[in-house]
């Protein structure tokens, strides 16, 4: 057996089921883990204070964690293509282990790493461990990826599920056990308020899955995901991103019968699906799934996209969603798809300027499930015919957020308005405006665009693509 492996964290920070670190005990009678901080994603175009605040309180409680087990954990700055080739050298480590990534970043920078230890006659391992199927996994009977959602959740579900590895006791390392985790910073200040975001680290992961697993909002999820009001769904989706929990684990502890089950576990499937198909079409990173998605005659609307990050559109629901993203850095689904149907569809905005946004402050922002949910609210995602999706803000808010609870909660200048105006504040009498306090154009603005107008825009720009 080697001397030393290097275990390379990146998104897959834990202990229990990890893949890659099974691996790495395995083959080698000493582990080295490491952490790379590249300044290319800490600081690069998307970076994000809410996510790097995670991650380093996340790292913080990996190193302890893996200094208690014999493995303190090395923390290196650089650009990995450099770092770990010259990592190996120093320790004599032939093989890395890492946990495969899936976007096109992460499949380059891993090319890179692999081809500076080939050069020295050493390996970097990629192991599974990110999603519950692999991409080489799922395929039709003639071996081509699957795009679309419902054959592809009928493969995924069929597949034997993998049994999660529980964590190791001891991980034994040449290493001295002093300095764990020496070289990382103090976490950065979010933008965020930090009362709002999920706790990082491991631990929290696994209390929040088991808070999750017998609460009776999972029993009620496939409705519940929806209501706004009630915050019926896991908060579990930062954990995800990072990897503190797997989600192979997730899948098993969930699993059981009931509708609500049921949805939950369909979610986990469309976290998979969305990584398989930047896996297979890494172009849509940049432009539209179908080519017919860049044809779209977007709009520059530099006063709309303003009134939208800052939630001043005069459309409650969507105010509401966009404030909650700056104060508490995550979002629930159906908000998420109300909000980026408003940029999309009433201002005619190009999802891009949305997916980028979101991307700064989504404490969960992953490209793969970002992009996904962009392309498929904007239409030029992987459904066949989506260009008549367009949701209004006014029956949206209603349906969802019944009684305006949670406009009320991130919009405080509605906090008095009647249940029957809250989700359209402009119908209200001036004599109601006054009684609570929210005068239309003074306190709350007036709608920027009129609903019924837009959707006849998006509906005709749409069609003369189809057209076309
Ligand atoms: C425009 C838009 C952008 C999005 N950006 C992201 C993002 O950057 N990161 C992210 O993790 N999710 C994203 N989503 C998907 C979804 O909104 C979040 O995963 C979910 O709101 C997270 O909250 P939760 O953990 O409580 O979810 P739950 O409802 O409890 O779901 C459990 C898990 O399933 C996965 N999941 C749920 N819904 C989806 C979905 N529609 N697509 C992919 N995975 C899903 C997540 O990992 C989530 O944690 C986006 C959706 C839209 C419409």
């Amino acid at each position: 057996m080697p001397g030393v492996a290097l275990l390379w964290y990146r998104r897959d920070l834990r202990l229990h089921d990890h893949p890659a670190l099974q691996a790495a005990l395995g083959s080698a009678a000493s582990i080295v883990p490491v952490f790379v901080l590249d300044p290319r994603l800490l600081d690069g175009r998307r970076a994000s204070a809410n996510r790097a605040w995670f991650l380093i309180g996340t790292l913080r409680e990996l190193a302890d964690d893996l200094a208690a087990r014999g493995a303190p954990l090395i923390v290196r700055h650089g650009d990995p293509r450099v770092v770990i080739p010259g990592l190996a050298a120093e320790l004599g480590a032939r093989d890395v282990f890492a946990t495969r990534d899936v976007s096109p970043f992460a499949r380059a920078r891993d090319r890179g790493v692999a081809e500076g230890l080939a050069a020295a006659g050493g390996r970097l391992h990629l192991c599974h461990g990110l999603l519950v199927a692999e991409p080489e996994q799922i395929h039709t009977a003639d071996g081509r990826p699957v795009t679309v959602f419902t054959p592809f959740a009928r493969r995924w579900a069929a597949l034997p599920p993998r049994v999660p590895a529980s964590a190791p006791t001891r991980i034994p390392s040449a290493l001295p056990r002093s300095g764990a985790g020496d070289g990382l910073p103090q976490p950065p200040a979010p933008t965020a308020e930090p009362a709002l975001l999920p706790r990082p680290g491991e631990q929290a992961a696994r209390e929040r899955l088991a808070a999750w697993v017998a609460s009776p909002a999972l029993e009620a999820y496939a409705d519940g995901r929806d209501r706004l009001d009630l915050g019926g769904t896991s908060g579990l989706s930062a954990s995800l991103k990072f990897g503190t929990i797997s989600p192979v684990e997730v899948l098993r502890a969930v699993a059981g019968p009931g509708d609500g089950r049921r949805a939950f576990v369909a979610e986990l499937c469309w976290r998979d699906f969305y990584a398989h198909v930047l896996w297979h079409a890494p172009h849509v990173v940049r432009a539209a799934y179908r080519p017919l998605g860049d044809a779209v005659p977007w709009i520059d609307d530099p006063a709309g996209v303003a009134a939208w990050r800052t939630g001043r559109t005069g459309y409650p629901v969507v105010d509401a969603a966009m404030r909650q993203l700056t104060a508490a850095g995550w979002v629930p689904n159906r908000a998420r798809m109300i909000a980026a149907s408003f940029l999309t569809k009433d201002l005619l905005v190009d999802w891009r300027t949305g997916e980028d946004h979101f991307m700064r402050l989504l404490v969960d922002g992953d490209v793969a499930a970002n992009n996904g949910g962009w392309q498929w609210v904007a239409g030029t995602g992987t459904d066949a015919a989506p260009y008549f999706r367009i949701f209004n803000p006014v029956s949206q808010g209603r349906r969802f957020d019944p009684d305006g609870t949670y406009v009320r909660r991130w919009v405080p200048e509605l906090a008095r308005v009647p249940r029957e105006h809250v989700h359209a504040p402009w119908t209200m009498p001036r004599d109601v405006q006054e009684a609570a306090g929210c005068l239309v154009g003074r306190d709350y603005p007036g709608p920027i665009v009129d609903h019924a107008a837009a959707r006849q825009r998006v509906l005709a720009a749409y069609a003369g693509l189809r057209r076309a």
